[in-house]
């Protein structure tokens, strides 16, 4: 019973938040609810609008533990959420009413946040390679704080923005088998550290602190981090070498993923900040975590709009894939998992538990080959307009989708749902 009045308070506070304010948030029982909840939506779709549109479920009570994840676990760190991941509003605003910070790449990024009421002093702006009039913008409203790895970067931010505080973004010396690589396109090589450093000192430009960005969706907690840091702290050392004010912020950056490998992780930051940084009194260690807050809080549903049968084998066209937000599966190297939920042929037992299965293949909406979610999987018959589920599709989908041959998957709608644990 604590449990229920624990989340329901939470959930009080943050359906009041900006983002989420105006909008419908149903609480629904951690074990079974969100299924109900997506035949509920899908019923009243159908009855409203004809339905069968695709659309995503945010659940908040999953951000809300992620937050709690968090803050037990890196109490130290201070989350800037990079907006990149996901820019849906009320993610962002239930992650501002919780008290995350933002990593802001772009213009647009920083209008939305600051939107939200979010203060310009929580906004980093995490691009080391700015458009000038990307830095004017962050000049006006009061964003300063950001990152370069660049001699040009710095002649710009000197022209445009002379008060801003910099952090040097340094290449991680591993990767750790990041799906997403970054390393060969940030992040300044140890030769360059000096030459940049003395540089800044010399246009007046104040480094206050070192980044880095281990690369997204790798096997983290086997080190990249600990030698990350470990390099930072060499940063720390030739700035004081070099005469320069005292640094004073570390950014540990993103590549979290929730689940056991985030408390690997953890760890492994935890001990490294104390073996090279303990002597940093007052040290403000930030983080921009993406994938963390935003995977497992979204779940997608898509239709099933055609369906072709060649002997023993299902072929199933649905209407999101890889032109929407299964772009995943090429730029984030994702791949996705999903559960039928068979509401047209199979109603009373939509999940088809222990019916016989096919090997099925999944096509997305347009006309390109290429648009291909997977093939040869074993899935229960599915029959149009029966659906299927897509979980933790929270990270790098809705947020790169296209209109490509017509199909929007830019407008795709989201639910919002609050879990609360009743057991
Ligand atoms: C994409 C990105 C992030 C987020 O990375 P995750 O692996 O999703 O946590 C953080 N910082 C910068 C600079 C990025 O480009």
């Amino acid at each position: 019973m604590v449990a229920i009045s624990r989340s329901s308070a939470a959930a009080a506070g943050i359906i009041a938040a900006s983002g989420i304010k105006g909008r419908t948030v149903t609480t629904i029982p951690k074990d079974g609810g969100l299924t109900d909840f997506l035949r509920s939506i899908i019923s009243i779709d159908k009855e409203s609008s004809g339905g069968g549109e695709p659309f995503y479920v945010l659940d908040l009570g999953t951000v809300v533990s992620l937050m709690e994840t968090w803050s037990k676990s890196l109490p130290t760190v201070h989350p800037f959420y990079a907006v990149k991941c996901n820019p849906e509003s009320a993610l962002l605003g239930s992650l501002a009413h919780l008290g995350a910070s933002f990593d802001c790449a772009s213009r647009a990024e920083i209008e939305s946040v600051l939107s939200l009421g979010v203060s310009p002093a929580r906004i980093l702006f995490a691009n080391p390679c700015k458009p000038e009039s990307h830095i004017a913008y962050a000049a006006a409203k009061g964003v300063n704080l950001t990152t370069f790895d660049s001699a040009d970067e710095l002649e710009k931010m000197s022209r445009l923005h002379p008060n801003c505080e910099l952090l040097i973004r340094i290449k991680p010396p591993e990767d750790g088998g990041a799906r997403c690589q970054l390393g060969d396109k940030y992040g300044a090589l140890p030769d360059e550290i000096d030459p940049l450093l003395a540089k800044a000192q010399s246009l007046r430009l104040s480094v206050v602190g070192v980044s880095f960005h281990i690369g997204s969706g790798g096997e983290t907690g086997s080190g990249t981090y600990r030698g990350a840091i470990e390099a930072a702290r060499a940063v720390f050392d030739s700035a004081s070498r070099l005469g320069l004010p005292r640094m004073h912020t570390l950014d540990i950056g993103g590549g979290f993923t929730s689940g056991p490998q985030f408390e690997a992780a953890a760890s492994e930051i935890r001990a490294a900040l104390d073996d090279y940084f303990s002597g940093e009194p007052g040290l403000n260690v930030v983080s921009e975590p993406g994938r963390f807050f935003a995977e497992s809080a979204f779940t997608l549903a898509a239709a099933v709009i055609g369906r072709r049968v060649r002997g023993e084998r299902r072929e199933y066209w649905i209407n999101d894939g890889l032109y929407g937000s299964m772009n995943c599966i090429l730029y984030d190297h994702a791949t996705v998992k999903c559960v039928p939920l068979a509401v047209a042929s199979n109603g009373l037992d939509p999940k088809c538990e222990g019916k016989p299965t096919f090997s099925s293949t999944v096509f997305g909406p347009t006309c390109d080959g290429l648009d291909t979610v997977f093939t040869g999987r074993q899935l229960p018959e599915l029959g149009v307009n029966d659906w299927l589920v897509f979980p933790d599709m929270g990270a790098y989908t809705a947020a790169a989708g296209s209109n490509f041959n017509g199909f929007d998957t830019g407008r795709i709608l989201t639910h919002l749902a609050y879990t609360v644990d009743q057991s």
